[in-house]
């Protein structure tokens, strides 16, 4: 409010004064005026006296017999109000005076203004007061060779005159003054809600306290502009927020990283890095009390400052960035450290821990290799069974069905290898993006059950299912019943004869359900219960393969729950039996 009001005196201040010295000028201008046009009427008129005067003196030969006193008479018939004639011989001294009777004794008039310019020009003029009557009186005298004739009138164009002349005028300025003035307030006010919006704002801006949005300006120029600044803040906020988001975005990626990634100023001072980066930053410096701003300092990072010192002096364009890449070991752990230099020669220096990846690489290897040796087997036999009947055409009928039938078991196993190596590689290949639908889970089981029932039934095992008809897991439906498949199927074929298998829902959350999957057979030497879920691993692999085992039943369940983001441990059970703990998205 103080503001406002201020803003807005100033302004009503600040054009009263213009309006006043305005008008000031413009009457001082006035008056002027006035005073030349009066002085050059006033000199004409009395030219007209002092030439009628002239003429009356030679016509009446007056300095001939010196009876000035004649004059009085043409100075009563002249029409001017309070005229005074006077006539002064060239050495100054008064001849005769209208207004003093006894001129004679009037002091030397030699140095009167208007008698010294008169002398030196064609007339002379003078304001002043007369010494004799105490009145300013407007003198005009003119030399005539043998006497100077001076006519004076009283002189009334002073201020008071003037202005007391143009009451009006005066009336209808100051009535212009007040309009203006009111118009002046209304309009400043106008202009001052919009500054003092603007004020508001940008206090409330300053302070990043909220602002009422809402609230629109006046429709004037300011709030014109207010608006204007307005919309470009609002665009700022929203570019600023939405650079918020992204950050959020680039932190949480950051984060979300396996790498460890920190961005550099020019000056080597840390602008930003994730978590990762100062963990791998004490692994590579063997220093847990590394922090990021002894970068510099740490040996295995020298390749670096030397890289950057390289580009110190460089100019840096924008598709090639420079780059390096190298790695170094430390404690038999492998890091790769990689450095970009940006244009504006900031840097970014990404750690990472190769030492998996070597690893991955091996287990990849031994895949193959155990792919390669669990196909050789089956391959090979069917190879022996048919070489046998075609060295041997000779061979009895019932022997050739019972190779023929061993070489078809054979290939089921291959089958059957290749099915489940095909669906483990499915799974791997599908990452996150596979079909999900709502699947009745109680059914699914019931399914798999139903589908060994002969295996179920010729082994006396029991199958107990404790989960409502209504359950609804969210999962891809192959995935689901492979699952189901293989734990069930293992229970039938490793836990033994009159067993019971029971699936239960124990627990729930916002996400999950947690499955028991449970059966009360032989259970697993503890020291292979670490190893179950890998790849082509057996316990006892005569077993297993007889039992038509392929060594990746468990690897295909522990990558289907894990692609459902839900997770499997395995631990025996206490009466025996082993139980198969699981969770499964709602
Ligand atoms: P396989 O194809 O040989 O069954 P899996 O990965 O399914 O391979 O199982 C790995 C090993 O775990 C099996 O060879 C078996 O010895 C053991 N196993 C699995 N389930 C059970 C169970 N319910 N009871 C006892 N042993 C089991």
């Amino acid at each position: 409010m103080l503001f406002r009001g201020s803003f807005r005196n100033n302004l009503v201040l600040f054009y009263s004064v213009v309006f006043l010295v305005f008008i000031f000028l413009m009457l001082a201008y006035l008056f002027k005026r006035e005073k030349d046009y009066r002085t050059g009427a006033l000199n004409d008129e009395l030219h007209i006296v002092v030439r009628i005067t002239d003429n009356y003196i030679i016509s009446n030969s007056i300095p001939d017999n010196g009876n000035y006193l004649l004059l009085d008479s043409i100075v009563e018939l002249l029409p001017q109000k309070n005229l005074r004639v006077t006539i002064v011989d060239p050495y100054g001294i008064v001849l005769y005076d209208s207004s003093v009777p006894n001129w004679s004794s009037m002091e030397n008039h030699i140095g009167r203004p208007e008698i010294v310019q008169a002398s030196e020009k064609k007339f002379g003029t003078s304001i002043r007061k007369s010494e004799s009557t105490g009145q300013p009186y407007y003198y005009y005298a003119e030399d005539l060779e043998s006497y100077y004739i001076r006519a004076a009138v009283i002189y009334d164009v002073n201020v008071e005159n003037f202005l007391a002349a143009r009451k009006n005028f005066l009336l209808i300025i100051f009535a212009a003054f007040i309009v203006i003035w009111l118009a002046m307030l209304v309009i400043t006010n106008k202009f001052s809600v919009s500054i003092t919006k603007l004020r508001d704002f940008a206090q409330h801006v300053g302070k990043n306290e909220p602002f009422d949005f809402e609230s629109r300006f006046p429709k004037n120029e300011i709030g014109f502009i207010g608006e204007e600044i307005l919309t470009i803040y609002n665009n700022l906020l929203q570019t600023k927020n939405d650079l918020a988001t992204e950050k959020e975005k680039l932190f949480s990626h950051l984060d979300a990283l396996n790498e460890g990634v920190a961005f550099f100023s020019k000056d080597r001072s840390i602008i930003l890095n994730n978590d990762h980066f100062i963990q791998l930053m004490n692994m590579i410096s063997g220093d847990l009390k590394i922090f990021t701003y002894n970068f510099s300092e740490i040996p295995e990072f020298s390749e670096i400052i030397e890289f950057i010192d390289k580009y110190s002096n460089t100019d840096i364009s924008s598709p090639d960035l420079p780059k390096t890449e190298y790695q170094v070991a430390k404690d038999g752990r492998f890091f790769r450290i990689q450095c970009v230099i940006f244009n504006d020669k900031t840097f970014e220096v990404i750690l990472s821990d190769v030492t998996k990846l070597g690893k991955s690489k091996l287990i990849k290897q031994q895949m193959t290799s155990n792919i390669a040796h669990e196909l050789k087997t089956p391959v090979s036999s069917v190879k022996g069974y048919l070489e046998t009947l075609l060295n041997d055409p000779g061979i009895e009928v019932k022997k050739q069905k019972y190779f023929l039938e061993k070489a078809v078991a054979q290939t089921d196993r291959l089958t059957e290898l290749i099915n489940d190596i095909v669906v483990l590689n499915k799974i791997e290949e599908a990452g996150t993006s596979f079909r999900v639908e709502k699947i009745k889970i109680k059914r699914i089981i019931r399914e798999v059950a139903d589908n060994f029932k002969s295996a179920i039934e010729a082994k006396n095992i029991k199958v107990e299912i404790e989960i409502e008809g209504n359950v609804v897991v969210m999962g891809n439906k192959s995935l689901v019943l492979s699952i189901f498949q293989n734990l069930i199927e293992n229970a039938i074929n490793y836990a033994g004869d009159n067993t019971i298998i029971r699936v239960i829902i124990y627990n729930e959350d916002k996400k999950f359900y947690h499955f028991s999957l449970s059966d009360n057979g032989v259970g697993i030497p503890e020291e292979h219960m670490s190893r179950v879920f890998e790849r082509f691993y057996r316990i006892d692999s005569g077993r297993s393969r007889k039992s038509g085992g392929t060594g990746l039943g468990l690897a295909i369940v522990k990558n289907a729950i894990l692609l459902h983001k839900g997770d499997i441990t395995v631990r025996n059970k206490t009466g025996g039996g082993i139980e198969f703990l699981f969770t499964l998205p709602k």
